[in-house]
């Protein structure tokens, strides 16, 4: 039996992914040890952090392209797990992959047995899973917002953002949204509630947020790095905070600076002049002491209807490689998951 995958080509040259960097594999099914599980994909996740693993040459030319997971369990040998269980875990960009002892988990997630009479099984790699906790890590965590205050988030309608917005709506804040079309400002109007929102693709951009925020910005949840970034950056007020949480316009970025250097030099002067606060952000420093405490307040808020979640679907594992430069280029509208093979716990 085949076992289809997506390897890496090349270490990307610049910019962002072209169909050239991947190749499509009919690959070896692989043979399950002890204590190890072999799972089928169900749903695979595509993050922009794995575009900066590709680029950094942390993934090799020849590896199967890396990447999260919700997977069914076909055949264990591994304690506590058994044939039909879903879980989320790390089989990267191909049908079959193996968990358990001796194979890689990229550190901070572990595989992690999912219950879908609780939550949609996709979920674990979206808004209760990576994604929900990293806006929840750098918004309520690190910033803490209160009442009354103007948080602006940027990429709102993404994976994370559109959670950071919801987040920062129920601390009682008042949000403005950016993002890219007149689709995604509906969307986040209508459906997230956010009070404000304003294309960064406008020509007036800078203008129209300025007027958007007649009190200032008190917490900037930081998406995007760029020209949005210097937009917000007078806006922020006396004592503001930052989550700098990720700087996708930067990650096709060919002249080797990081982009966090050409953001800290930029906004250094305002930064201490007006004692801004800025919080890096790696949810990987967050799993152990919130990941529970997380996972809890947001099934808590799901059930009752307080946060909306809106994933972009694309179908079969042939559509990765186009879906992932989608994502990293604005071309998705919620947070992008390959459906790789049918999931089961929906007819259970
Ligand atoms: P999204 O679903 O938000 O997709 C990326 C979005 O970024 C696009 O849809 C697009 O939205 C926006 N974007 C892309 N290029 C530009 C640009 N040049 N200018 C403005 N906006 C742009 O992705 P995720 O939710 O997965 O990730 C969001 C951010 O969170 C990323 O920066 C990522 O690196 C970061 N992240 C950080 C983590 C951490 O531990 N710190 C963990 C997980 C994610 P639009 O069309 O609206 O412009």
């Amino acid at each position: 039996m085949n076992n289809n995958q997506w390897v890496l080509a090349r270490r990307p040259p610049e910019g962002f992914p072209l169909s050239e960097d991947f190749t499509w594999l009919n690959g070896q099914m692989p043979e399950i040890g002890p204590n190890q599980m072999l799972t089928r994909t169900v749903y695979l996740s595509l993050d922009p952090y794995q575009w900066g693993r590709r680029r950094s040459g942390t993934e090799s030319p020849g590896d199967v392209c890396h990447g999260r997971t919700v997977a069914q369990v076909v055949q264990s040998n591994l304690n506590g797990y058994k044939e039909g269980d879903f879980v989320f875990n790390t089989n990267g960009w191909q049908e079959y992959g193996l968990t358990g002892e001796g194979v890689s988990h990229f550190g901070y997630m572990f595989p992690r047995q999912l219950d879908p009479g609780k939550a949609p099984v996709s979920t674990a790699i979206g808004v209760m899973g990576m994604l929900g906790l990293t806006a929840y890590s750098g918004l309520v965590i690190q910033c803490q917002p209160r009442a009354g205050e103007t948080i602006i988030v940027s990429a709102a309608s993404g994976g994370v953002g559109q959670v950071a917005c919801q987040l920062a709506k129920i601390a009682g804040s008042r949000v403005v949204g950016i993002a890219g079309s007149s689709q995604k400002l509906d969307y986040l109007r209508n459906e997230v509630g956010v009070d404000e929102c304003v294309s960064h693709l406008s020509e007036s951009f800078t203008e129209e947020l300025r007027e958007l925020c007649p009190d200032g910005c008190d917490v900037y949840f930081e998406n995007v790095g760029g020209k949005v970034f210097e937009a917000v950056l007078p806006l922020l007020n006396e004592g503001s905070r930052i989550t700098v949480c990720g700087m996708i316009s930067q990650y096709g970025n060919t002249d080797g600076l990081d982009p966090r250097q050409t953001w800290d030099a930029l906004g250094e002067s305002v930064f201490s002049k007006k004692n801004v606060q800025v919080h890096d952000l790696f949810v990987g420093n967050f799993v152990e002491q919130y990941q529970d405490e997380f996972l809890s307040k947001m099934a808590g808020y799901m059930n009752s209807g307080l946060i909306t979640y809106k994933e972009d679907r694309w179908e079969g594992l042939e559509s990765a490689p186009e879906a992932f430069a989608a994502m990293l280029t604005g071309g998705n509208f919620g947070k992008t998951i390959v459906t790789v093979s049918e999931d089961l716990s929906r007819v259970q």
